[in-house]
């Protein structure tokens, strides 16, 4: 089964509505325009309830089938876009300076909301899908803010989809894996503080530059020897500050950086291991750090029965050949991976074709993909949802 004819249809209109988001971006929590746009053409396709505000401008809406009663699963999109000056040169580019969408979330809430007018034209499934769209997920954490309103409880949400455009795979094509996808993003600062005083008389300072050296090269042996190679996680120390003058040295130097990992005990692992040797280094040298670790996004860690259906629905599109089912895990994070902690589920890429990278000003969302993307939904529906 190729793309769906009524997908096809609607390829023109949803690339439209795509190009004006494009047109139009905005972040984090503030997608007021977005939303409100999501909302309304929510509204004028009949959904049975729709409902704004969640996790602040949050949407969500209600399709009922007409095959009867059964479960409500959850199809998310995210709507905000980033803070980049857009080089890309398309007609549709960027109209406000210093924003834009690259990372292709303009085509995710256009492509749901392209399935949600097909869904609710023909209602060819029993129980409810729910259609979801969030703002921050570029680091705002809106998944969560929408959890916490209470959306999953309120509406009865039993499953939970979600789905990235991926420049690289070829139009028409999709990937995914089981278990972990997408890595968690975890940031920290230490501080690494000692005794500071003349240059030229070290032997009565405690030397926090010494010492924060010694941190930083005794922090890449959790990655190198006390992690399974197999078991993936990055430590990188990016930045150091301290000192202001060649012949003092100073009391403190503060180290940032970021710790990525692919397993939740990894992760655990990682941040302890962190505080250890910071402690343990400066303790040897006389002094002592204060580590302050900051959990970002978690895992996103894909069910497997969930992720099963989706390779199915993914097969039937776009034929065996077309999709990758074990596409290596990547060390970026995503929101949905709260969803996925609240609900069973499945986070899938779609192909972008040869467009630039995410996050790069070049990139544009490839219309082409829309058909694809709506089939995939609608046929999810259709499948789990079969009466
Ligand atoms: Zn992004
Ligand atoms: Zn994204």
């Amino acid at each position: 089964m190729p793309v769906l004819n009524r997908a096809s249809e609607l390829q023109d209109e949803v690339a439209g509505w795509r190009r004006y988001l494009h047109e139009n971006p905005e972040l984090l929590y503030d997608v007021f325009k977005t939303s409100a746009f999501v909302a309304e053409k929510l509204n004028s396709f009949g959904c049975d309830v729709v409902e704004t505000g969640i996790g602040r401008t949050g949407v969500v809406a209600i399709i009922m089938g007409n095959r009867g009663d059964g479960p409500v699963i959850g199809f998310r999109a995210d709507m905000d876009a980033l803070p980049i000056e857009e080089t890309s040169g398309v007609e549709w580019g960027s109209k406000t300076p210093g924003k834009m969408h690259a990372c292709g979330h303009d085509g995710h809430t256009s492509m749901l909301l392209g399935a949600a007018k097909y869904l609710a034209e023909t209602r060819n499934f029993k129980g409810s899908i729910a259609v979801i769209f969030q703002p921050a997920e570029e680091g705002g954490g809106g998944a969560l803010a929408m959890l916490k309103d209470g959306f999953v409880e309120k509406f009865g949400i039993e499953q939970v989809y979600g789905m990235h455009n991926f420049p690289g795979i070829p139009v028409g094509e999709f990937a995914t894996r089981s278990g972990s996808i997408m890595a968690a993003a975890d940031s920290f600062e230490i501080e690494i503080i000692g005794r500071g005083g003349h240059a030229a008389q070290p032997h009565v300072t405690i030397d926090p530059v010494l010492m924060s050296s010694h941190v930083v090269i005794a922090l890449q042996s959790i990655a190198s020897r006390e992690t399974d190679p197999l078991r993936s996680v990055v430590v990188t120390v990016a930045t150091t500050h301290g000192g202001e003058a060649c012949n003092v040295i100073p009391n403190t130097v503060k180290l940032t950086g970021t710790v990525r990992t692919l397993l939740p005990e990894t992760r655990d692992f990682a941040e302890r291991r962190l505080s250890e040797i910071a402690k343990g280094i400066t303790a040897t040298f006389g002094g002592r750090a204060e580590i302050s670790y900051d959990r970002g996004y978690p895992v996103t860690i894909n069910h497997e029965s969930e992720t099963e259906l989706a390779l199915g629905i993914m097969r039937k599109i776009s034929g065996d050949g077309a999709v990758d089912d074990a596409v290596a895990p990547m060390m970026g994070a995503e929101d949905f991976a709260y969803m996925l902690e609240k609900r069973p589920g499945a986070f899938v890429f779609i192909g972008n074709g040869k467009t630039a990278n995410l996050h790069h000003s070049d990139y544009d969302f490839n219309d082409e993909a829309i058909p694809y993307g709506i089939s995939y939904w609608v046929t999810l529906a259709e499948t789990a949802l079969a009466a």
